[in-house]
């Protein structure tokens, strides 16, 4: 069996042994797997072993990674920061764009959908752990940006995503993805008519946390890629 193939097998397991040790379904936990340092043959592999999102964080890396579509049912996320002049192209090549965490990023990405004539679907990303020069939103701006992301009818918010500081032991940023999980619920309740269901948190060295603070969505490079 090759490296790859080991590595999805495990990962795969851990996920699944993450979900149903708090009670839930391996199903609802989508792994996003960030290719950005790895080639399209190495994607390739990925699809051919049954892996159907991928994360990249540069759009002109995607664009070129990506010019052979990946196959139908399958996603592409774009997981990195946004710059606006970027929004068009942008929203050619990704299925999901992740990464929103401004009003102006928001306005490009609403002209860009609009000009290629399909909703896109987003995530706010927010800053949870108030990190210096980390990207995100701050939390208090949170509230704001999802009122003028469910006012645009070319973008679809879907929930949320956040980046958790590097710790050694992944039990410390426990509480950055809880807290991510109450700000949904919060945005939720001021939003009924979204479904803001999807929780984008948690990557290789700390997805087994996120998952039991209701992860759906989990994006892992090196555990699957290698380092
Ligand atoms: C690179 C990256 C990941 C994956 O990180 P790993 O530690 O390789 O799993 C996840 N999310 C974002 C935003 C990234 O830039």
């Amino acid at each position: 069996m090759s490296d790859l193939s080991s590595r999805v097998d495990r990962v795969l397991a851990q996920v699944a042994t993450a979900a149903s040790s708090v009670g839930r379904c391996p199903e609802d936990v989508t792994v996003v797997a960030v290719s950005k340092t790895v080639d399209r043959e190495a994607v390739d592999a990925a699809v051919a072993l049954g892996l159907r999102h991928f994360g990249e964080n540069r759009v002109q890396d995607a664009s070129r990674k990506f010019v052979e579509p990946l196959p139908p049912g399958s996603a592409l996320h774009m997981i990195g920061h946004l710059q606006s002049n970027k929004a068009k192209s942008a929203a050619a090549v990704f299925d999901a764009i992740e990464s929103v965490d401004r009003a102006s990023l928001i306005e490009a990405l609403e002209k860009a959908a609009h000009a290629c004539g399909a909703p896109l679907s987003v995530l706010l990303q927010v800053n949870i752990a108030r990190e210096v020069q980390k990207a995100g939103c701050h939390p208090d701006e949170a509230p704001q940006l999802m009122d003028r992301l469910v006012q645009s009818p070319w973008l679809l918010p879907r929930g949320l995503m956040t980046m958790a500081p590097l710790v050694d032991d992944p039990e410390e940023v426990r509480p950055v993805f809880a807290s991510l999980r109450l700000l949904r619920d919060r945005l939720q309740r001021q939003c009924p008519e979204f479904d803001l269901a999807t929780l984008s948190m948690g990557m290789s060295n700390d997805f087994h946390v996120a998952i039991a603070e209701g992860a759906t969505s989990v994006r892992i490079g090196r555990a699957i890629f290698g380092e």
